[in-house]
């Protein structure tokens, strides 16, 4: 996951790191001492948003290093309530909603927390998924522990291949860039096709089958952390945007350059969390949106208080497909 042998101390990781505001020496000096086992400032002030390893221009994936360094130092100190939570997902009780059509649809653990998502037209068919079983256990990494985060992955992938799919359709960003993208890097080969929420709904809407309404929004996406390891993802979002009629604003804080949501944070230093949350919201605000549109529902969960405040609607992704078409 990690691969220090490739790193040439340029210096980029943490120089460009988006929460840091280090010299390119400083920079070189932490990623030196991280390579070399230490536990550099860096380790306890990690976001935990994994831009850094598309970031690095090697491939060292200087996230996971970080993450490994937290592990064993248990620098940042994680609330045992967190570590609690986190540990008793996968006793989350599971269903398997069997629905009329082939097509699978995995929410993993977080499939309750926006009610109504799926009772549109696009999802009623389809055989859901959810629950402890299907715990992806991406979410780890934001607890700076590598270990439990392999484990439940492969617990994971072994629950869902009892499915026998060819394709399964994922919710969470997460088990998307797991299947999609980390899964090779714990040695993990799915023996079914990942399709994300976003491939599936374009699928779907280029069918024929909807009359799709444009909205005409103007909105600031509030992009994962999870979409850092799946980039591709972004064209297929700037075209279902642009099919719903919604305008993604060119803002500071998107894309390569998008902040995390705050929620990893919030359990470690709320003031820096909120001081993150803000200066999204300010930057939505600031490049003439008009609402917040989210995918990760833990986003629109830390978002959206901050979000209506500053007077921006929040959306949903799938609430605005669910708009389109007039559902
Ligand atoms: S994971 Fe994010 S916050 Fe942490 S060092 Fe990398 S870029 Fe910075
Ligand atoms: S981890 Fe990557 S970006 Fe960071 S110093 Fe090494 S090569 Fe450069």
């Amino acid at each position: 996951m990690y691969y220090p042998e490739k790193c040439d101390l340029c210096g980029d990781c943490l120089f460009l790191c988006p929460y840091e505001d280090m010299s390119r020496e400083e920079a070189v000096e932490q990623v030196r001492e991280l390579l070399e086992g230490g536990i550099p400032p860096i380790v306890g002030n990690c976001v935990t948003c994994a831009a850094c390893n598309s970031l690095c221009p090697q491939g060292v994936n200087p996230f996971h290093l970080i993450v490994k360094r937290q592990e064993e130092s248990g620098v940042p100190e994680i609330p045992q309530a967190n570590l609690s939570l986190f540990e008793n997902l996968p006793r989350v009780p599971s269903q398997v909603l069997e629905g009329k059509s082939d097509e699978v649809l995995c929410l993993c653990s977080v499939g309750d927390l926006l009610p109504g998502l799926f009772d549109g037209p696009l999802f009623r068919d389809l055989t859901v998924v959810k629950g402890g079983d299907y715990f992806c256990g991406v979410g780890w990494l934001h607890l700076g522990r590598l270990t439990p985060f392999a484990e439940t992955a492969r617990k994971a992938l072994a629950n869902l291949e009892k499915l026998e799919r060819e394709r399964i359709v994922f919710y969470h960003d997460d088990c998307y860039s797991l299947f999609a993208s980390l899964a090779g890097e714990l040695g993990l080969e799915p023996s079914f096709k990942p399709v994300h929420v976003i491939e599936y709904v374009l699928e779907r809407l280029k069918s024929g089958d909807y009359e799709i309404g444009k909205l005409g929004l103007k909105a600031a996406y509030q992009q994962p952390c999870a979409s850092r390891y799946t980039p591709w993802k972004d064209a297929w979002l700037d075209e279902l945007f642009g099919l719903l009629g919604v305008e993604r604003v060119a803002r500071r804080y998107d894309r390569e350059k998008a902040l995390c949501c705050g929620s990893p944070l919030m359990p470690r230093d709320r003031d820096r969390a909120m001081a993150i949350k803000g200066k999204n919201v300010q930057d939505a605000v600031e490049h003439g949106a008009s609402a917040m549109v989210y995918l990760c529902p833990l986003c629109v969960l830390n978002l959206r208080k901050p979000a209506s405040e500053a007077n921006l609607e929040n959306y949903h992704l799938l609430q605005l497909v669910d708009m389109a078409i007039g559902d």
